[in-house]
């Protein structure tokens, strides 16, 4: 690692988004997650919003390891059913991260339904000497009527980004960057590391 690199300790077990981080961060800072710390915890996710499910990941992860650390929580609104599954999007078909089932629910519920906005939201919750600071990033676009590609995770085979005509799975990780609210939220993390400087 050159002594430009800053590594971030990234409170996840989900290795995808690690990897989607790592892959828009370069070579300035690099991603440690759980797993590489020999953390071995399975993180709450108790709360109604994102904003208090990230802090809750953030500060079990600082309260163990008493260094600097982030989390983030990301959830799919979908206008025609009121915001849902949002905070619920990793349970909306009742199993933990089943993508398939997850998936398969939303395009049932929205089968007659010609409103197809929705946006990706994530909140990253960054906990610094003991305070916490939180940024978010949005990404607006439909689902589709159908799922297609078989890149990424999620719900990226049933979601189209504003200004894209295909699905975040049927697009390489740096043509998903272009539009992710992962991408949105992590800027600004940097872009408020970097002042810091
Ligand atoms: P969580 O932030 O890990 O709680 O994720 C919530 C749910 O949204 C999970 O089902 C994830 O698979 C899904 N999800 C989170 N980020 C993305 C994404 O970038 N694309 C597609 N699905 C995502």
């Amino acid at each position: 690692m050159s002594s430009e690199t800053r590594r971030l300790v990234f409170a996840t077990n989900n290795q995808h988004k690690a990897t989607e981080l790592n892959a828009i961060l370069g070579a300035r800072f690099k991603i440690c997650t759980l797993l590489e710390l020999g953390l071995e915890i399975d993180i709450p996710e108790p709360h109604d919003t994102l904003e208090e499910n990230a802090r809750e990941k953030s500060t079990t992860v600082y309260n163990l390891i008493h260094a600097d650390c982030f989390s983030e929580d990301t959830g799919l609104e979908v206008a025609a059913l009121g915001g849902a599954p949002g905070v619920k999007s990793a349970r909306y078909a009742g199993e933990h991260g089943h993508a398939e089932k997850n998936n398969d629910k939303l395009l049932g519920e929205l089968a007659s339904q010609q409103n197809r906005k929705a946006r990706f939201r994530t909140v990253i919750s960054l906990i610094e000497n003991g305070t916490e600071h939180q940024f978010e990033g949005i990404c607006e676009g439909n689902i589709d009527w159908e799922s297609t590609g078989s890149n990424g995770f999620g719900y990226d085979p049933i979601f189209i980004p504003t200004g894209a005509t295909k699905s975040f799975a049927a697009m390489t990780m740096e043509e998903k960057s272009k539009y992710s609210h992962r991408k949105k939220a992590v800027e600004k993390l940097i872009s408020y590391l970097n002042q810091k400087k």
